[in-house]
């Protein structure tokens, strides 16, 4: 079975999302708070080290290495292995030994589904270790000087020269590795402005990196472009690529299908139109939280990103 399926324990699910196992440990309503973002950074990071790396082998020899920060997708072969995003670095031994146990090729090639820490904290080491980095232009831009998140209260230094993607492009791209057809689409801003999709043509894997965060309510970059309209396109976009044989990966959260992303989908559109309508009565945003709009969502998607911090990022889009 490749898949696990539509129900998973919560246990499985906390465990396969670093993200989540750190921020749930720490309660993630105060690690999400505002002015506390530092926290929920440098929880992740320093979590990281502690966290169990889960693989799940997909279809086409394509597998998913499950708990450091986002879902990182990896495809081995003759080319040498291709990796789609890198991680936190406190897991890097629990990465290459999970790695090593896919097959012998060697880090060749590393794709950056954005540019956020907990996809790209990783790129020194693999950068190290023999891969190039390929990315959104925007991914390059944002690694390369401080960059701010507004709702993680936090800023973010320049990256290290070696974890700054060099191969670098605008609308697409496409690779041909280990006997595989790699198609990189740039969405435009959703969840940032340098977010890609990674589609694996002939297995039918569809990596949406942080368009899709399975279960749970998504962040919303909004420092860099992200918002939730830009979310519901490139969801919309997903599920036009997606039939009912793809397998997707999601940024966060449990590899997942087509049924799961029209969950997602509906999720999104209910709670902006609830917003919206109480956003145009000319209610504020405080008024707008105290009314509890994602409340009838809540037990089913809130466990990781809070609701309240939902609520405001989606407020602040429409
Ligand atoms: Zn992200």
């Amino acid at each position: 079975m490749p898949i696990t399926g539509h129900t998973f324990s919560r246990r499985t699910f906390l465990t396969s999302t670093g993200l989540a196992t750190v921020a749930l440990a720490f309660r993630p309503e105060r690690a999400y708070a505002q002015h506390e973002g530092d926290h929920l950074v440098t929880m992740i990071r320093e979590g990281a080290a502690t966290t169990k790396i889960e693989v799940q082998s997909l279809r086409g020899h394509v597998s998913v290495l499950m708990g450091s920060g986002g879902n990182i997708a990896v495809l081995p072969g003759g080319d040498g292995k291709l990796l789609i995003d890198s991680g936190i670095p406190g897991t890097r031994t629990e990465i290459t030994k999970a790695l090593a146990a896919i097959s012998g090729d060697p880090i060749k090639h590393l794709i950056n589904t954005h540019w956020h820490f907990d996809h790209t904290d990783g790129n020194e080491w693999v950068h190290a270790a023999g891969a190039s980095i390929t990315a959104h232009d925007n991914t390059r831009k944002h690694l390369s000087k401080e960059t701010r998140v507004d709702d993680w209260a936090f800023t973010l230094p320049p990256s290290p020269a070696g974890a700054i993607p060099t191969d670098v492009f605008i609308t697409d791209r496409t690779l041909h590795l280990n006997g595989a057809t790699v198609q990189l689409r740039h969405y435009a801003p959703a969840h940032t402005d340098s977010d890609l999709s990674v589609q694996f043509v002939e297995a039918d894997v569809l990596h949406a990196g942080d368009t899709w965060w399975n279960g749970v309510y998504p962040f919303i970059d909004r420092s860099t472009g992200g918002s939730i309209d830009g979310m519901i396109r490139a969801t919309e976009e997903n599920l036009a690529r997606a039939t009912a044989k793809t397998i997707i990966i999601p940024g966060h959260g449990p590899v997942g299908d087509r049924p799961q992303l029209v969950e997602f989908h509906d999720m999104l559109t209910a709670v902006r139109s609830k917003i919206a309508a109480l956003k145009k009565q000319g209610r504020t945003q405080e008024e707008v939280l105290a009314a509890k709009p994602t409340a009838s969502y809540d037990e089913k998607w809130g466990r990781l990103v809070p609701p309240t911090l939902f609520a405001r990022i989606v407020y602040a889009g429409v």
